[in-house]
């Protein structure tokens, strides 16, 4: 869950000593998703490259243990801390398992964050690496795909590690980041995050 107390406080950057952002590559609009796409277009992200006083470090997990294009995957048996765990695993859509090497990418990621004194990170929600509001439960094809509440793997190997994530679905907390990065930026107070919204309360029973 987004942190807004920690987006509240965060400095104002300047030219000279930008934001350090970590991204999902594909929200930078890198084509690394498993079918070679950016995995669509999110504007809501994509605002951040434009500003002079933010530094964005792209990185795409699976690219980096998979290749791309590579197979869909998505964790079963648990969340992506669970996966860290040893308690639920990542599978390939051919049920490969590909636990240990979304672990060693995580590791990849964190090594990065760490290197950069990242101070955000904005990453793709519902993905079995970058997710950080909600992922999918077992295979995403699957005729009764289920989604769950938790992170993907990078997500909670980042959170574990005390970096604070939010996701290009998250905007209010986008208010509270451009708000920060643009002296201009007024706050749109009616802006929600993944979490506050209908579909998320009606879907896990937060009503
Ligand atoms: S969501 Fe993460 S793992 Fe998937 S394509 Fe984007 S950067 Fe790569």
């Amino acid at each position: 869950m987004t942190d807004k107390t920690y987006l509240e406080n965060l400095r104002n950057p300047t030219q000279k000593d930008p934001l350090r952002v970590l991204m999902s590559a594909c929200l930078a609009g890198v084509e690394c998703g498993y079918d070679a796409t950016a995995n669509g277009t999110y504007p809501s992200a994509l605002k951040l490259l434009t500003y002079d006083n933010v530094k964005i470090t792209r990185f795409c997990p699976e690219e980096f243990s998979f290749g791309v294009p590579r197979e869909m995957c998505d964790i079963h048996g648990g969340t992506g801390l669970d996966v860290l765990k040893g308690r639920a695993k990542v599978l390939s859509d051919s049920g490969e398992d590909w636990s240990k090497g979304m672990i060693n990418a995580s590791l990849k990621m964190l090594e990065i964050a760490k290197q950069e004194k990242i101070e955000i990170a904005v990453m793709m929600d519902v993905s079995a690496a970058c997710g950080s509001q909600v992922i999918y439960d077992g295979n995403r094809f699957s005729a009764n795909k289920k989604y769950q509440i938790g992170m993907g793997v990078c997500a909670a190997q980042l959170h574990k590690n005390d970096f604070k994530i939010i996701s290009q679905r998250d905007f209010a907390s986008l208010e509270l980041l451009y708000a920060k990065v643009d002296p201009q930026h007024k706050i749109d107070e009616e802006k929600l995050d993944h979490h506050e919204i209908e579909w998320y309360k009606t879907y896990f029973g937060k009503n």
